[in-house]
């Protein structure tokens, strides 16, 4: 497993890198975001990508937001570090695609942690025994190569809208509370609101256009894919 750490205070990178590769992990490290964005379109791809919010150059969540624009970096799990008092930037990074974060001042250990907790994450989700390629009405979806489709219109959703979205369309026909997604497509360790559950739902939906018809809101309780799709959407 590859990590890319992308942090402009050397001392910080440093130690996290030491860390990680005291774990057996191998490491990249940038101290800007352009080498961090050049160093994250390099082969190997790195499997995660520890993002420091405030960089020199790029912020952080202008980082995130190209990593998920580009195709070959979109699913790459993103834990952004901020620090105290970034409450809003915080929220931001979850919007631009962000999949956990940690403020600063972090323990080491607590972002190893996250770091596990992120790339079970993303393998587990890729061994849940689906078919690689799932049809829900016009809706496709390849689970490996983690892209999506309405007819033969790819949907460009950030790696956390890819998990919602599958999340969803998995246990379809089945009522999902907002517990329920914080756990599965959060991981119980990140700390967001169920509103946040409500925010990336809504986000998704209107990507999905029409389809978004197939996510059907039960008040107070969650949330239903529905089991059928119908001619409608
Ligand atoms: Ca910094």
């Amino acid at each position: 497993m590859l990590v890319l750490v992308i942090e402009d205070e050397v001392d910080l990178a440093t130690t996290v890198e030491y860390n990680l590769r005291a774990e057996g992990y191998q490491v990249r490290l940038a101290h800007t975001g352009r080498d961090g964005l050049a160093s994250a379109n390099a082969e190997p791809l790195p499997d995660l990508i520890v993002l420091d919010l405030m960089l020199p150059d790029l912020s952080g969540t202008e980082i995130c937001r190209r990593l998920r624009d580009q195709e070959r970096t979109r699913s790459i799990p993103v834990i952004m570090c901020t620090a105290k008092g970034e409450e809003i930037d915080r929220v931001v990074g979850f919007e631009v695609g962000a999949d956990d974060y940690v403020v600063k001042p972090f323990s080491v250990r607590e972002l190893m942690l996250r770091i596990r907790a992120l790339l079970r994450r993303a393998d587990s989700s890729r061994r849940e025994g689906e078919p690689p390629l799932l049809r829900f009405g016009r809706l496709k979806i390849d689970h490996d190569a983690h892209r999506a489709w309405i007819d033969d219109t790819e949907l460009t959703l950030t790696a956390l809208e890819f998990r919602l979205l599958h999340a969803f369309v998995s246990r379809r026909g089945r009522v999902q509370t907002r517990d329920t997604l914080l756990a599965d497509v959060w991981g119980i360790e990140a700390e967001v609101t169920t509103r946040t559950v409500d925010t990336h739902v809504k986000r998704l939906r209107e990507k999905l256009g029409e389809a978004g018809t197939y996510i059907e809101t039960l008040r107070g309780v969650g949330y239903r894919f529905k089991d059928q799709p119908d001619e409608a959407a």
